[in-house]
């Protein structure tokens, strides 16, 4: 039983979930059964970290929501079997998470090695979104944006 599970089976049971601070708000037209509060209760610190809203305006529970969408719509939509379907919705999050986590490289210095301009080799600018003012040369793409992945999939591993 999951934290995930837990939310899911307070809400069919009517319960309005809310966080406030470090606590769990709950509010229902009738008394939910136990059974489902001792869940949440036990579940608490993870129903919490899932309704809580990261740095990047998306909680656990958006992210989720994202990924099960576009998991359907590789699936459904486009034939792939459930697995092939999953990983390439955990890309399309990985994709949304660094678009809403932009980096931004210090004046007139690379983000890989932090060095400037040579002659020889210019600054790029990475990633086509405004917000995006992340620039490297072009040798030092390859490794950072690597490592960019990988911290899209830690942050994302998480929920
Ligand atoms: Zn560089």
């Amino acid at each position: 039983m999951s934290a995930v599970h837990a939310l899911k089976l307070a809400r069919a049971a009517g319960v309005r979930i809310g966080i406030d601070g470090d606590a769990l708000t709950l509010d229902a037209d009738a008394a939910p059964p136990s059974a489902v509060l001792d869940l949440l209760a036990h579940h608490k610190a993870q129903v919490i970290a899932l309704l809580r809203p990261g740095g990047d305006g998306w909680s656990g529970e958006d992210w989720r929501a994202f990924f099960d969408e576009r998991a359907g719509i590789a699936e459904f939509d486009g034939g792939l079997p459930r697995d092939q379907a999953e990983a390439r919705a955990f890309a399309c999050c990985a994709t949304e998470w660094l678009n809403r986590n932009p980096v931004r490289s210090p004046p007139g210095r690379c983000l890989g090695c932090g060095e400037a301009e040579h002659s020889h080799d210019p600054l790029l600018p990475f990633g086509t979104e405004p917000t995006d003012d992340a620039w490297l040369h072009s040798r030092c793409w390859p490794a950072w944006h690597a490592s960019r992945k990988a911290e899209a999939v830690a942050a994302l591993a998480f929920f």
